[in-house]
């Protein structure tokens, strides 16, 4: 393919990390973005979130050999630290001996990207640029300046839409035919808060681990900080009995924490003040399919925006662009149209999968993460995991620790689930895992599998 022009709308993670793809390959990139350049201004408040990056992620940075630079941001959390009502500690490893997912802040992450980008004469940053109109057929797109209230007008050899969950690409494609898409907004909404350093800088909770305190309808969560600091979030239902409309005098707010966390409240002392100030936020998941019209194409969240619960949302975006990548490189002599083709055809169902594992991943974690049943399965799946290496991996190994896709990881998990929690209703004692006639029953139904 020649050297051509493109434009990306939204230098968020996923657009950031595109235009550093697209460049490589030595096309001009112009990459727009409707927010002031991040690297100059001041974060708002209740904006900070952190982000567990997990395999499919380091994949994508590390085609661009960034994981290197990034790991020194980054920090290993090698397992949820459960904070039980009863006020005990539980500790579930998320693998393998020294496996781990990574806290790091999108903020920073962003910032890298950029720097990164910026390295590249091919790639112009355009600030204060919303996209406020897209013509699909004649590749034709438009920007209102944020600050001068001035429209431009670029035309494209293609455009590609990482403009988020709420994308004015998608929205035009959402008018073409046969174009699928639906948004499905949760009731529960996020806010988040904070646990500062102790004085000497260090953490006041392991930081090693996301910290969990399920509550069965609700829970809060903690991720370290390079600083010392956690970004805590908690995720409650807007409305009802126990909900956010309910928590709205300083006793309410206190009285909840004191009843529900009072572990995390003892070392947040903003506590207050973070709850007032900081938004309620909603959770949203969009699915569409195709994710591409003629030569414009969608990634990340534009094409998938899910709930945080399985930490997936910025690794499956981020492998959006590994994949296309791939793509473009095996089939040099197609068009735009013909890989971004194939590109919908094969990847655009993992973006259903994933959506449905981390609405799922949400009932695990609040609820069944406390409970015996799935404390006792849990451990099953990582005795099968070590007696039978590569053949048997949980849907969290697959899901965190590989680049398998996610219809893939959503089906054979399901299939792995439902023989476990037979065999933990036949087999109850781990002793009894040794014994022949168990191996034999794992291996006789791994075998029907293969
Ligand atoms: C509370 C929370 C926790 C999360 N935790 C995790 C996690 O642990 N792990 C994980 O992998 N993911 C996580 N995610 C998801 C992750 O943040 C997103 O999937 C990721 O940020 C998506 O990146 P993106 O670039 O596609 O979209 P965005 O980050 O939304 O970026 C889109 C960019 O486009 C810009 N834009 C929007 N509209 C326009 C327009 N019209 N014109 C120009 N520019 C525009 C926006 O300003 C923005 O900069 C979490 C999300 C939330 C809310």
């Amino acid at each position: 393919m020649k050297k051509q022009n493109l434009v990306v709308v939204g230098a968020g993670l996923v657009g950031s990390l595109w235009a550093c793809y697209l460049a490589k390959k030595g096309h001009q990139v112009k990459i727009f973005e409707r927010r002031s350049d991040m690297r100059k201004t001041e974060m708002s408040a209740g904006k900070s979130i952190n982000l567990a990056m997990s395999t499919r992620a380091w994949t994508a940075v590390e085609k661009l050999g960034l994981q290197d630079e990034l790991l020194k941001i980054a920090i290993p959390m090698y397992g949820r630290m459960i904070h039980q009502e009863d006020l005990t500690l539980d500790f579930q490893a998320y693998g393998k001996e020294g496996q781990a997912i990574y806290s790091i802040s999108r903020g920073d992450l962003n910032i890298a990207l950029m720097q990164e980008a910026d390295k590249n004469d091919h790639i112009e940053f355009h600030f204060d640029e919303k996209c406020s109109k897209v013509n699909l057929d004649k590749r034709e797109i438009r920007f209102k300046n944020a600050k001068t209230g001035e429209e431009s007008n670029y035309t494209a050899d293609a455009i590609f839409g990482t403009d988020g969950a709420f994308s004015a690409v998608r929205y035009q494609m959402q008018k073409t035919n046969l174009f699928n898409y639906s948004q499905q907004y949760l009731e529960h909404g996020y806010k988040e808060l904070s646990i500062p350093p102790k004085a000497d800088g260090s953490h006041r909770l392991d930081k090693n681990a996301l910290h969990i305190w399920p509550r069965k309808s609700f829970m809060l969560i903690a991720l370290p900080n390079l600083d010392g600091s956690f970004t805590v979030t908690l995720f409650l239902q807007f409305k009802g009995e126990i909900s956010f409309d309910r928590l709205n005098s300083d006793k309410e707010i206190m009285d909840f924490f004191t009843k529900f966390f009072p572990t995390a409240l003892e070392h947040m002392p903003d506590l207050l003040k973070e709850f007032k100030e900081n938004p309620s936020a909603s959770l949203v998941t969009v699915k569409c399919s195709p994710w591409h019209y003629k030569n414009a194409c969608l990634l990340g969240d534009a094409a998938h925006a899910v709930v945080p619960f399985y930490g997936q949302g910025m690794n499956a975006g981020f492998q959006d662009c590994h994949v296309l990548d791939e793509l473009l490189d095996q089939n040099p002599d197609n068009s735009w149209e013909e890989v971004f083709e194939k590109f919908s055809t094969l990847h655009s169902e993992n973006g259903a999968a994933i959506a449905d594992l981390a609405i799922r991943n949400f009932i695990e974690m609040r609820d069944s993460t406390a409970s015996d049943s799935f404390l006792l399965r849990k451990k099953l799946e990582r005795y099968l995991m070590e007696a039978f290496p590569n053949r048997y991996l949980s849907q969290y190994q697959m899901v965190s620790f590989t680049n398998l896709p996610y219809a893939y990881a959503l089906r054979k998990g399901d299939q792995q689930t439902a023989f476990a929690e037979k065999l933990v209703k036949e087999y109850p004692e781990e002793s009894l895992w040794k014994e022949q006639a168990f191996l034999a029953k794992v291996e006789a139904w791994l075998n029907s599998l293969d």
